[in-house]
């Protein structure tokens, strides 16, 4: 028998538990008694042309760390190329499998369209890659309508996933058996681009499944009431391993049902709101793949291309900054600069500030998010801006407009979580942190007051009507 060796190529799936291409990969080098490599691609330029967050990338250094530890021992050695460009991985990779003798390589599937032309490119010029379906729990295309199309509207997708899962047993693959002896200590592997310390978050697999057991034993019952306040640490905080695939969704799924196997089923379950978000994620993934044109910050409605966005830099700027003079929308922008995480409730009323107070294209925002955020999605991050400006799929209609104020005493009625962020505000009255007090359209951008906080940008009944008037170019018929 001849020998040959496979390569398991990581991507959004840094991890060796639940698997399942690592896994294929151990088990092609053992049938045809090869050796298993390992690889990670580094693509500083494409990361910074597409505003990948310096501190997503510090958080994928530590990661890919960590992974070849794990790696080694298990006895595979994990490479590191770096390439400037997703253009040049043909000719780097057909190098990289030439000189190690590579036979066949093993891969994730990925939602993205530049990543599925890439992939589907290599395949082409003959790359011997295999992908599996490991993104999400169920695989793009298999939640369809009764028609064959992917859903356009989140609740009956939902409603079919669960049916599917039903049927299923949702079990993650255990982490391959060590295919040689462990490896030496890898040395340390440094990506050369921009980066920010992303150690305020632990890093690991192991911190992930820690994370998600703590919440599923004393939070996830309590979710449903408070993952609405930014205050409270209500949610599970694992996006950012979910976004590099540290964790992968169907760890979650498993886990949830393990201990509340009534979630897919029953509505008064403890567990259901959250496994709901999961679905979401999974909502978002299916839809990139169905509607390629999401990838390409296009919008999904077509009908969004008419609209006129004021887009004003210097209002953009202070929304950036968390100046808008709105407390609970610059106290969630603070949150973002400062942490690399937003809460998601906040995510929304900043999204609807942004597109409807403001009229800022949703596309600069999702950006912006992009280039600050530790769990950077495409996915998430256009549903996420999509459903806020009223241009996406299931979309929030264009008519409602989040109320910053309402939303500020209904989510922070203590003023707790926007004290933290805005201290020069914190012996304001509750009633003005909520309500910034009203201003005439001439104060607008005035010089802040003494204590240093700006005046609000916008009045907020004529923004209101302004949005309702502009994004009517979304009404159908
Ligand atoms: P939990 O509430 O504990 O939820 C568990 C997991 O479910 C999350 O980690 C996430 O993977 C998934 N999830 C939860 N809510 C959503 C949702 N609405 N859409 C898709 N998946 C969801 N999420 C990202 O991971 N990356 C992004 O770039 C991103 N951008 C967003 C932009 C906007 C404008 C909005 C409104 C939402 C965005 N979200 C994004 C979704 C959501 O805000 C975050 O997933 C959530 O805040 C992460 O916190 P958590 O892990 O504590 O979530």
């Amino acid at each position: 028998m001849i020998n040959m060796n496979s390569l398991m190529w990581f991507r959004q799936d840094l991890r060796v538990a639940d698997n399942p291409a690592l896994v294929a990969a151990c088990e092609f080098a053992k049938q045809h008694q090869g050796n298993v490599r390992a690889l990670y691609i580094v693509t500083p330029q494409q990361w910074a042309q597409h505003d990948v967050a310096p501190i997503q990338i510090d958080f994928i250094e530590r990661h890919v760390n960590l992974l070849a530890q794990s790696l080694a021992a298990l006895g595979i050695a994990l490479d590191v190329l770096h390439l400037h460009w997703f253009s040049d991985t043909h000719a780097a990779l057909s190098d990289y499998l030439q000189q190690h003798n590579i036979s066949a390589v093993f891969a994730g599937s990925e939602p993205e369209i530049n990543e599925r032309r890439r992939d589907a490119l290599l395949i082409e010029q003959g790359v011997p890659l295999r992908l599996l379906e490991q993104d999400c729990v169920l695989a793009a295309g298999d939640v369809s309508n009764l028609s064959g199309d992917m859903y356009k509207v989140f609740t009956p997708f939902a409603k079919k996933w669960k049916s599917i899962t039903c049927q299923r047993a949702i079990l993650p693959v255990a982490a391959p058996a060590p295919v040689a002896p462990a490896l030496a200590q890898p040395e340390a592997i440094v990506f050369e681009c921009n980066k920010r310390s992303s150690e305020q978050w632990a890093a690991g697999e192991g911190a992930a499944k820690r994370i998600l057991d703590q919440f599923l034993a004393s939070q996830v019952a309590d979710y449903q009431n408070e993952r609405d306040f930014p205050a409270l640490e209500g949610t599970s905080r694992l996006s950012p391993f979910l976004a590099l695939g540290v964790i992968s969704s169907r760890q979650c799924v498993a886990a949830v049902l393990t201990r509340y196997p009534e979630a897919l089923v029953d509505d008064t379950s403890p567990a259901k709101t959250w496994l709901n978000e999961l679905i979401w994620r999974e909502f978002y993934r299916h839809l990139l793949v169905a509607f390629p044109r999401l990838s390409m910050a296009q919008n999904f409605n077509e009908l969004g291309d008419g609209i006129v966005w004021r887009n004003n830099l210097e209002e953009f700027q202070a929304w950036c900054e968390g100046r808008t003079g709105y407390p609970i929308v610059d106290a969630a922008m603070r949150q973002l600069n400062q942490t690399g995480w937003m809460h998601n409730r906040l995510r929304m009323v900043v999204a609807s500030f942004l597109t409807k107070h403001l009229l800022v294209d949703w596309r600069w925002g999702e950006r912006y998010f992009r280039q600050q955020l530790i769990d950077g999605d495409l996915a998430a991050n256009n549903g996420g801006w999509q459903w806020s400006a009223g241009t996406g799929c299931d979309a929030q209609p264009y008519f409602r407009v989040f109320n910053p104020m309402t939303q500020s005493s209904k989510f922070d009625p203590d003023a707790s979580f926007i004290k933290r962020y805005i201290p020069e505000i914190a012996s304001w009255s509750i009633k003005d942190i909520h309500e910034p007090k009203s201003v005439n359209m001439h104060d607008l951008f005035a010089q802040p007051d003494n204590q240093g906080y700006p005046k609000p940008i916008v009045e907020h009944k004529m923004a209101r009507l302004r949005a309702i008037e502009v994004l009517s170019a979304l009404k159908r018929g």
